[in-house]
């Protein structure tokens, strides 16, 4: 099989990559390890992307907002009031997604635009040919050989660029995942006493019942909320088969003590788990180190360079094991950009990274990470992948005015 770009990893950003790839005119085949498109937005349960809107103006847009905007229309959803100021409570700009509307919204999308879709399949080599690459994936079933000319890893561990050789980096304290998860008490909870039930799970967590972050909110505001985000899963890694299936092992079990915990307090005899996301969403594991690394001070500055092919826009989110999250804001008027040169790994030709494993610092990562920055990210890529498989040059050989004016006629909004 040969294509111009083949993107490696379906999510938000991979998602992007392709759809803008195969829209600008590239032969676009798409790998996806898992059973659906999405990553951590669909499988990993985190159905609340952000933040496309900034001090009141719109700030990221393109393939990523059109895909979540009519998610939201074919669902009868709201999308929230961008003009009204949040505050601290970034989260309120935030969009409910129905999950299975968008997995099946963004399949249409990408056979519309003419993406070959595998799902199941993984590069398990990649070598590097004198006009691109020749790409082995293992799928159940099948091994294939592709040869493409430009690699877009979208990963979110830069699996496919350490494959192909590149650095990634890895800080010495992984933050947390989360298994998002949903129970239902099925009784009144106004009879419940908050102290109470909080001796409950200390006791718990004191005997070995319970671990202290299988709840890290208060029990009763836990139970009033469904469960939702409230665990830590600690070293959650999703960067091989392995880590992959020990951490949802992990997020599985830790589903079920708090379960048969509740259950055995009286009164919540009848709590039941109503849904369980397929995997445990993994915050952090590997960056790329690019050509360019962003850098904290960057990201807090709302650096510019003459290459920001995207803006970006959240507070620095670094989560703890211990401590949990303490989100640090922009100053206001702040928005924060990426440069292309993040999105290649350094020495690279033929490759580049979009979504979380773009080349940043821990800390601006845990900001850029999100996932409308995801699909900026994603979509900047695969219009640079794009343009080099036409020329029949490497990325950073393009120019930069050039992918800037294809993101534009795809509906992204680019740094002035
Ligand atoms: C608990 C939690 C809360 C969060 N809260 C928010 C929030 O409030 N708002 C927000 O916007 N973001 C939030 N995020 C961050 C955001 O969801 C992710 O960082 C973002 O979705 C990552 O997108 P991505 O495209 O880089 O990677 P992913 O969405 O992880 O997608 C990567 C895809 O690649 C596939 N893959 C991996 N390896 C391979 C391989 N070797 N071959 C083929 N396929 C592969 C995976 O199966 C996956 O589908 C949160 C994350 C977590 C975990």
């Amino acid at each position: 099989m040969a294509c111009d770009v083949l993107v490696v990893g379906g999510g938000s950003s991979g998602i992007c990559a392709a759809l803008q790839s195969a829209r600008a005119g590239a032969a676009t085949v798409l790998i996806e390890s898992a059973h659906q498109v999405g990553g951590t937005m669909t499988t990993g349960g985190v159905n609340f992307p952000g933040l496309f809107h900034a001090w009141g103006r719109q700030v990221i847009a393109g393939v990523g907002w059109e895909l979540v905007t009519k998610a939201v229309a074919l669902d009868d959803g709201r999308l929230p009031d961008f003009t009204r100021p949040t505050g601290r409570c970034h989260y309120n700009h935030q969009i409910l997604i129905n999950i299975p509307l968008f997995v099946a919204l963004a399949e249409e999308a990408l056979v519309g635009a003419g993406v070959t879709l595998h799902y199941h399949a993984a590069p398990v080599r990649i070598k590097a040919l004198s006009k691109g690459w020749r790409v082995h994936t293992a799928a159940a079933g099948n091994l294939r050989a592709i040869t493409c000319r430009q690699i877009v890893d979208c990963t979110g561990n830069g699996s496919a660029a350490a494959l192909a050789g590149f650095e990634r980096l890895q800080a010495r304290a992984r933050q947390p995942g989360t298994f998002i998860y949903r129970i239902n008490p099925n009784t009144d909870l106004s009879k419940f006493d908050a102290d109470e039930l909080q001796a409950r799970y200390d006791a718990a967590v004191k005997e070995g019942v319970l671990q202290r972050n299988d709840c890290r909110w208060s029990l009763l505001n836990y139970l009033q909320r469904g469960g939702d985000t409230a665990n830590y899963v600690e070293n959650a890694d999703n960067s091989t088969a392995e880590a992959r299936t020990r951490t949802n092992l992990r997020g599985r079990a830790a589903a079920l003590r708090m379960l048969r915990f509740l259950r055995s307090i009286p009164g919540l005899e009848n709590t039941r788990l109503e849904s369980m996301s397929p995997e445990v969403g993994v915050r952090e594991t590997y960056r790329v180190r690019g050509e360019y690394l962003i850098t904290h001070r960057d990201y807090t500055s709302g650096k510019r360079w003459k290459d920001s092919v995207c803006h970006a826009f959240y507070p620095i989110d670094l989560h703890r094991q211990a401590t949990g999250v303490q989100p640090a804001h922009l100053e206001e008027g702040v928005v924060a950009t990426v440069p292309l040169r993040a999105l290649l790994p350094k020495g690279s030709r033929n490759l580049l990274v979009a979504g979380r494993c773009i080349s940043s610092d821990q800390r601006a990562n845990s900001a850029l990470r999100v996932q409308a920055t995801c699909m900026a990210t994603g979509q900047a890529a695969g219009a640079a992948a794009a343009l080099a498989a036409q020329h029949g040059i490497s990325p950073a050989e393009v120019l930069v005015e050039e992918v800037k004016a294809l993101l534009m006629s795809h509906g992204a909004i680019v740094p002035g």
